[in-house]
């Protein structure tokens, strides 16, 4: 110890303690420094990650139609039309509002085969009569996700008119209210929120399906990249201000051709099976289709990849048919199928929407990087027959009057066509010229020459009765929100045309000071014009090149649109760009070959909703329980209400003493097939296939439908009848 100062001294003990106390008052001050500046670095990132950019809107409305007779829109093949509902259609909308001012873009990704003119121009007349100018052709965009298994019928231009069979009111009437309905629901539920972007790939769920016309493209820009797919699904996730859930869309390059062309159940295919998972679980406890997130799986740049991964066999030898014809030894092109990775369509369709979903679940549970900015719209319509494009400053060339050429016939591994074609066809086939130049009149040497080396099979823009049987005027539209630039297009770009417009938008954008600016290509939007191919795959005339009508220009002329668009944006004039010309809606006669819809009759002493063929007693978790009703056609319930449920798979709860709804028919586990008997009687047949996890216990399945009688010479009325299954018992595996 020190007892006089001035001879104070410390001992060796006493410095190592002092010095101790020093350093941790230091390290302690430094510390609290650094926490603090932490904390207000911290709480200024807060700050702004709370602040609420947008106002957020979703909604999702049925848009099933009807379900039986109505031939399915994709194949193009006569014999698929409806026999039943494996899962319903949904239109999922999504509104982005500006708070300060009136700026707003709407994303509307729709469970049908593509948006049709008439669809899109039917939708904003009625959204103009709602709204004013809120919503307009310029900031609604329609995308349909391109499923193969969703009615058709809901199309002006004569060659979808014709593979539709006529156009079909209650189909065009479904889609179009469940649109504007979709739309109606998020417009009502707006507010604030912030939007968080992610991006990720997916393995295992695509092939190209025209392998031979991708190496048509130079070595050097395919070394660019790792696949002859893009695998990169772009998410956006939204959430409101407190970080509460409402719905994202994300967007994934795959034709939702699970689902092949022998099937007769409406479905969603794998992307609508991936909405339904994400939508499910967010959901909790809802029955399928209700709850109010929304998860849409939107359509890319999928013109050229298929979802059947294990690739083109012949299904009569089952040798390998990946050739650039996809031809088989015998039996030719019509034998030449993909299918898998399931063992059946319905496991494929359940693997590739899984995969799909889960990614997005990764991708949605991620997100961290905020999409901010100002929201901007650019649109214009277009006579794609007739576009000057400036290939470089001395080569000018020109778009062509639309034309198929004889691929299209021969379809794809995906679906395969008829008769002789064949894909990658140079040259046309006299007998089919001559049937052709008979029926429908010869293509013009002009045409001919502008398609090269395309050989014309339906000189579609020289057709036009009783009308126009392709469209010559068609929507090119971009919307920004923020740093995202989402690229609607009116078709099928295949993956390489995807990318080069990709990144021409993205050049441009950067050159009028937006760096860095995220792309994505929204598939089949607003009008639908079949397929985009490179010049180089449009060499090799496969169907996606057979199918890209408007000539070997096409990609370069939908570049230089987009170019101009983005631009707009850039510069901020997108309001002084011109509109162009308007599309024509013309009045298509109701005029149809489906089935018109007579009266439905019961067996003899039997009534509507009677069993036929009864449950068993008892099923194990994952077998099949099946019931068979007297039926009724489908098709009147739909006319009837819009929203129709057909069946509920119901459970005995034994507290209450009643019946609780478990599952409904917008189930993936419930199948509702409807068999046309003759002079107006039917049966339905319901089968719920038992999923994993099933509680044990009691349950019965129930079907409701409408059948049509005359009540007078002149009147027949609908009426609903029901029908219910005997209890069964459900035990665990
Ligand atoms: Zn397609």
């Amino acid at each position: 110890m020190c007892r006089k100062r001035s001879k104070c001294s410390f001992s060796r003990l006493e410095v190592i303690l002092i010095s101790c106390l020093t350093l941790m008052i230091v390290v302690t001050v430094v510390l609290l420094v650094l926490h603090f500046l932490n904390q207000e670095r911290h709480g200024k990132l807060n700050a702004s990650e709370t602040t609420p950019h947008y106002l957020l809107g979703v909604g999702r409305a049925d848009c099933t139609g009807p379900v039986a007779e109505i031939p399915l829109m994709g194949y193009a093949n006569p014999e698929q039309v409806g026999g039943g509902l494996l899962s319903r259609l949904y239109s999922r909308a999504f509104i982005v509002a500006d708070p300060e001012d009136s700026r707003r873009v709407v994303f509307v990704s729709a469970d049908i085969g593509m948006v049709s003119q008439k669809l899109r121009l039917e939708v904003l007349k009625k959204l103009k009569a709602k709204y004013g100018d809120l919503y307009r052709q310029d900031n609604v965009i329609l995308s349909g996700t391109h499923t193969h298994s969703g009615p058709g019928g809901y199309f002006q231009y004569t060659l979808f008119w014709i593979s539709s069979k006529g156009l079909i009111r209650p189909s065009l009437n479904a889609i179009v209210n469940g649109i504007v309905k979709s739309i109606d629901t998020a417009h009502q539920n707006v507010k604030k929120g912030r939007i968080l972007i992610n991006r990720g790939t997916v393995d295992n769920s695509q092939i190209n399906r025209s392998p031979f016309s991708y190496l048509e493209n130079p070595a050097s820009e395919r070394s660019r990249y790792a696949s002859n797919t893009d695998k990169e699904m772009v998410l956006l996730k939204m959430v409101d201000e407190q970080g509460q859930d409402l719905g994202l869309i994300s967007w994934f390059a795959v034709h939702p051709v699970s689902m092949n062309n022998s099937n007769h159940l409406v479905n969603s295919d794998n992307v609508g099976y991936a909405s339904y998972l994400f939508e499910q679980e967010k959901n909790k406890g809802m029955l399928p289709g209700e709850g109010s997130f929304v998860a849409a799986f939107a359509s890319s740049n999928l013109g050229d990849v298929s979802p059947n991964t294990k690739g083109p066999f012949c299904v009569n030898t089952g040798e390998s048919c990946n050739n650039p014809q996809s031809t088989c030894s015998t039996g030719g092109a019509t034998m030449c199928m993909a299918k898998g990775p399931g063992a059946d369509m319905f496991e494929s369709t359940r693997i590739i929407g899984q995969n799909i979903y889960s990614k997005a679940r990764e991708l949605y549970e991620e997100a961290s990087q905020e999409v901010k900015g100002a929201l901007s719209t650019a649109h214009q319509w277009v006579n794609m027959s007739n576009v000057a494009v400036e290939l470089n400053s001395t080569h000018m060339v020109q778009t062509c009057k639309p034309a198929l050429g004889h691929s299209f016939a021969a379809g794809t591994i995906d679906g395969v066509g008829a008769f002789n074609f064949t894909q990658g066809s140079v040259e046309g086939d006299p007998f089919w010229d001559g049937i052709r130049d008979m029926l429908l009149g010869e293509p013009s040497n002009e045409t001919r020459a502008c398609h090269r080396p395309k050989p014309i099979l339906f000189s579609t823009g020289e057709m036009s009765w009783p009308h126009p049987w392709h469209p010559d005027i068609v929507d090119v539209q971009i919307a920004t929100i923020g740093s995202l630039a989402i690229v609607a297009v009116p078709g099928e770009f295949t993956t390489m045309s995807g990318r080069r417009l990709r990144e021409a938008v993205e050049r441009e954008f950067a050159s009028h000071g937006r760096p860095g600016m995220d792309i994505v290509i929204a598939g089949l939007c607003n009008v639908y014009t079949h397929y985009i191919t490179t010049y180089e795959e449009y060499q090799a005339q496969r169907y996606e090149a057979a199918s890209t009508i408007y000539g070997p220009h096409t990609l370069a002329a939908y570049i230089q649109l987009y170019r101009g668009l983005a631009r707009a944006i850039a510069t901020n004039t997108a309001q002084d760009l011109p509109p162009g010309p308007e599309p024509p809606l013309f009045n298509v006669s109701s005029i149809t070959l489906v089935p018109s819809l007579g009266v439905d009759r019961a067996l003899a002493n039997r009534t509507f909703g009677d069993v036929l063929q009864e449950v068993r007693e008892q099923y194990r978790v994952s077998e099949v329980a099946e019931v068979t009703f007297v039926g009724a056609n489908p098709r009147a319930s739909a006319e009837n209400a819009t929203e129709h449920n057909f069946l509920t798979v119901e459970r005995h709860n034994s507290t209450s003493a009643t019946w609780d709804v478990v599952q409904n028919d917008a189930s993936w586990d419930t199948r509702f097939y409807w068999t046309k008997g003759t002079l107006g009687q039917s049966n339905v047949t319901i089968e719920w296939h038992i999923p994993g996890g099933t509680e044990p216990g009691l349950y019965r399945i129930r079907y409701f439908g409408h059948y049509r009688k005359r009540a007078s010479i002149f009147n027949i009325v609908t009426v609903p009848f029901e029908g219910t299954s005997s209890p069964f018992e459900v035990t665990a595996l």
